[in-house]
């Protein structure tokens, strides 16, 4: 096997190169053959029509068959034909062989024309048109052409041969011209195929020469493109684009991990600080222990949320969350979230409302369904104005349900807005958020900034949406989008 290109590609050229010079050398030879046949014909037809025009007009003056014929030769004397009237019992009337036909040619003597085969061939034919045939003789073949006249109610045939050793020879030297021709020629063309392919693949290489050099810590290089509009220059478009996505998936999984170990790093420093604190003293009252107890249990819930989000995400990325889809109603699922946030909803002194008319039936997975609308349910709680309301309305239309969770809260300004669904993004007031909830000591720690991220997945993974329509100082309203069951 064959493995580089540019010489597959220029045997491949050679094969098809040979295969179309093998049929064009045949077809012009084929094709000269037949011309110079043709036209040989044609001499001999012309030249023995004329021959007759002449014999009929001796035979007219001199009715005797033998004085015509010879008149009429006398009249044409032809150094390379022979001429000649017979009968049709094939016997000679007269007959004029072509002078240079008996004379040496080199060592070769050529023989003088024998008409005794062309007798045989009248003979036997019934010749009423002009008629070429190929005899053979000692010279090497010979063309005859046959031309019937009829004169006084007696019938002859005026015959005009040419020896074919001349037109023989045109031709093989011919042949051997092309046997020349088709081997110099293939040479030439598999060289030129070869330099073409390499020079047309020249980019190519380089573009590999090039890209084998770049490698994770200089994922910022980009292939050069000479022209973006032919093949090489869209492939090098492509593969750079390919390699801007590389990098920024790189970029996006090196921040990730830099998020992720520090978000992990903070409660187990909290957790490693308060078992610290608690031993550093021996004998310390009952109630710092338990304090100290407390936090840890704070701590190690709010890092178990934060694992169960990176491995959620992490699944999710690879594609390998399975959905565990079933019908539900979504009123239902509202109702339970709506029950589950109300402590939150008290301890911060705010109105929680919902607003869902009866069934609206879903296909979806639940438990993810239940945990983002608990993140929505849980920000506009942390991050509404302390005494202020938070409400949760569903409304169904042809093919959709939205959900929408509004808030009284400061709002979120707009160069924040268009963050907050980004992996561990936290806006400045989230930390104020953290100190009121951390407090309570319940599920609804500091969050990791992954709550919104994992929202948005859980929303298109069901072939919806969500978004932030609108954010003011007046408050907030997300508002979440899922295709309804079809009826
Ligand atoms: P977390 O709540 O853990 O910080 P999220 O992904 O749920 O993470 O939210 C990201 C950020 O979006 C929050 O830190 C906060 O700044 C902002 N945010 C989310 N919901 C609201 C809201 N209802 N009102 C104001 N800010 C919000």
């Amino acid at each position: 096997m064959i493995e580089s290109v540019r010489v597959r590609l220029a045997l491949w050229h050679t094969a098809i190169v040979a295969i179309l010079l093998l049929a064009l050398t045949a077809g012009a030879y084929r094709f000269i053959a037949e011309t110079t046949g043709r036209r040989f014909d044609q001499y001999l037809e012309e030249t023995g029509a004329a021959f007759r025009i002449e014999y009929v007009a001796q035979h007219y003056q001199s009715p005797n068959d033998f004085a015509a014929a010879t008149a009429a030769l006398t009249e044409f004397e032809f150094r390379d034909l022979d001429l000649g009237v017979m009968d049709l019992t094939g016997q000679v009337v007269a007959m004029a062989t072509a002078p240079g036909e008996s004379q040496a040619t080199g060592d070769e003597v050529i023989q003088p024309f024998d008409p005794t085969a062309l007798g045989r061939f009248i003979a036997h034919s019934h010749i009423t048109a002009p008629e070429c045939v190929t005899l053979p003789d000692r010279r090497g073949g010979v063309r005859a052409c046959t031309l019937p006249v009829t004169m006084d109610g007696r019938s002859y045939v005026i015959v005009v041969a040419r020896p074919l050793h001349n037109q023989r020879a045109m031709l093989e030297s011919v042949r051997k011209a092309l046997i020349l021709i088709f081997p110099t020629a293939l040479v030439l063309a598999a060289i030129g195929g070869y330099l073409l392919t390499r020079r047309s693949l020249s980019p190519v290489i380089a573009m590999t020469e090039h890209a084998s050099r770049i490698g994770a810590t200089t994922l910022h290089e980009r292939l050069p493109v000479p022209n973006a509009h032919d093949e090489y220059g869209q492939l090098a478009t492509v593969i750079n684009g390919l390699l801007t996505r590389i990098e920024s998936a790189f970029e996006q999984q090196r921040r990730f991990m830099a998020d992720a170990s520090h978000e992990l790093r903070t409660p187990i420093a909290i957790v490693r600080g308060e078992a610290d604190i608690a031993l550093a003293v021996p004998d310390r009252p009952h109630d710092d222990y338990r304090e100290a107890l407390s936090v840890v249990r704070a701590e190690s819930r709010r890092l178990s949320r934060i694992v169960h989000d990176l491995f959620l995400l992490a699944r999710a990325d690879a594609g390998q969350q399975q959905l565990q889809l079933r019908q539900f109603y979504l009123d239902d699922l509202i109702a339970d979230c709506t029950r589950a946030a109300r402590s939150l909803a008290s301890r911060r002194g705010m109105r929680l409302t919902s607003n869902v008319p009866a069934e609206a039936a879903v296909c979806g997975d639940e438990d993810l369904m239940r945990q983002l609308l608990l993140n929505l349910l849980d920000n506009a709680l942390k991050y509404g104005s302390e005494g202020g309301a938070v409400e949760i309305s569903l409304c169904s239309e042809a093919g959709f349900h939205r959900i929408i969770v509004r808030d009284s809260g400061p709002g979120i300004p707009p160069e924040v807005a268009t963050r907050i669904f980004d992996r561990f993004y936290r806006g400045d007031g989230s930390r104020d958020a953290v100190s009121t909830v951390q407090t309570h000591d319940d599920a609804h720690g500091v969050g990791a900034g992954l709550g919104l991220a994992i929202a948005r997945w859980v929303a298109e993974a069901h072939g919806g949406s969500l978004v932030l329509a609108r954010s003011s100082t007046a408050g907030s309203e997300f508002v979440l989008t899922l295709p309804a069951m079809a009826s």
